[in-house]
């Protein structure tokens, strides 16, 4: 199985696997010889549709025989496209993932290409998927929502994951206890536009009640949200959700841009001076906050002082992490027909200017922190040296130790002094091995 793109992607590729296993499946590498390939695709920029025709072509000289399964986005918005791949045996929407392996099977018996792409814009049941625990991970990402009602005037999501909606509460918090029971110590509740989450919902729920339930449970020590709309971020959820002992103070506030004329074009719901002072608020509230973000650059018509105010915006700021995207137009949206785009070279400079910008201001928001002792939950060994672990601080730095001969840090929460910093992250020492 292969994922590209979003948590919301890992999440159902995982709720596949389990299926499969559950079946008496063997779930292999995608690299090794397999009778069935299962490749979950993105179609958010054009290199993501790029991304999914070289794993479709990459499983098909793996083995020819096999039955390849293309589902996702990719598959939603561009069916005729990936039917037409040779070796393809099945194209599934970003609905009905649960189906999986019954149209393989019937694959198998009526010999025949499967194609099951649905109208997800009529679409408002939350699909039941659900997790018990994660393959090789320590942290767990649960989806609780799916779906966009926002039409950014540059994304294609909304076409591809249709309207809001939410899994119900109850199956929420059933699924979180599951993961504590299986050992996880975090998760993260992600979602297509988290914010929207109970929005579909007849009672009164919305994100800040869904995180308050799952605060209550039992074994889990940490939460995490994903990506989120800066929005939400009203001075009411912001008295509820500091009470909170477990939501990890790490918000990433999708920007885009740091102009108000690009946000307008971008179809953005706020203004530059409502997110500063959400982040404002946040950083009041909430000890030790990180805010990190999206930006987007070269949008149509960004002209160089719209760029420089994006830039002053972000330096002013100071996140703690940027994720540059160079603009690519996505057929069927808005912004792709829009005059003045911009050329590729001048993309690549401003997304130059901003990857440096980002060095320097998550350094500066490290060193912050150098000196202090932090929690740090350990995932995995330090691919350079195994003697080493990584992990993340409750506030997402990056930390990496040495562990103690022999002991597996995996899954562990250790109190590690932050001593230095480099090539984006910490190095620490472990205080206290359990
Ligand atoms: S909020 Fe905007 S960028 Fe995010 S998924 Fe919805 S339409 Fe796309």
């Amino acid at each position: 199985m292969f994922t590209l793109g979003c948590r919301v992607n890992q999440y159902e590729t995982e709720a596949m696997a389990e299926k499969f296993i559950a079946e008496g499946y063997n779930i292999v590498g995608f690299d090794d010889c397999a009778d069935v390939y299962v490749i979950n695709t993105c179609t958010v920029t054009n290199m993501g549709d790029k991304k999914s025709r070289k794993m479709i072509h990459r499983a098909r000289r793996k083995n020819g025989s096999a039955i390849i399964a293309v589902v996702g986005c990719y598959s939603q918005i561009s069916p005729e496209k990936v039917s037409n791949i040779e070796g393809v045996d099945v194209v599934l929407g970003t609905r009905n993932k649960g189906d999986i392996i019954y149209l393989i099977k019937r694959v198998c018996l009526e010999h025949r290409k499967i194609i099951e792409v649905n109208d997800v814009l009529k679409n408002r049941v939350f699909e039941e998927l659900n997790i018990d625990k994660y393959q090789y991970r320590t942290r767990a990402f649960l989806k609780i929502q799916d779906g966009c009602n926002r039409f950014c005037s540059y994304c294609l999501i909304p076409f591809a994951r249709g309207a809001v909606c939410s899994k119900p509460p109850g199956k929420v918090v059933e699924e979180v206890k599951k993961l504590a029971q299986n050992n996880f110590k975090e998760v993260t509740l992600s979602g297509i536009h988290i914010a929207s989450y109970g929005m579909d919902m007849k009672d009164d729920w919305n994100l800040a009640g869904i995180l308050e339930e799952v605060d209550k449970i039992e074994g889990i020590e940490r939460v995490r949200i994903g990506s989120i709309d800066p929005k939400f971020f009203t001075e009411g959820i912001i008295n509820r959700i500091k009470r909170l002992k477990k939501l990890c103070p790490h918000f990433h506030l999708s920007l885009q841009s740091g102009c108000d004329e690009t946000l307008r074009r971008m179809n953005r719901h706020y203004t530059v001076l409502e997110y500063e002072k959400i982040v404002k608020e946040l950083r009041d509230e909430i000890k030790d906050v990180s805010i990190t973000t999206d930006i987007i650059v070269g949008f149509p018509g960004e002209t160089e002082e719209e760029f420089s105010k994006t830039y002053d915006f972000l330096n002013r700021i100071e996140f703690s992490k940027i994720h540059v995207f160079k603009y690519s137009p996505r057929k069927g949206t808005r912004a792709a027909s829009m005059r003045k785009q911009i050329d590729g070279r001048i993309k690549e400079e401003r997304s130059s200017k901003i990857i440096e910008l980002d060095k320097k201001l998550e350094k500066q928001f490290m060193n912050k922190f150098l000196g202090k002792n932090m929690d740090v939950l350990y995932e995995s060994q330090f691919e350079k040296n195994n003697d080493y672990y990584e992990g993340y601080t409750p506030n997402y730095i990056k930390v990496i130790s040495r562990g103690k001969c022999g002991q597996n840090l995996e899954g562990k929460i250790l109190n590690t002094e932050l001593k230095s910093v480099k090539d984006g992250c910490v190095y620490g020492k472990i205080k206290s091995f359990i």
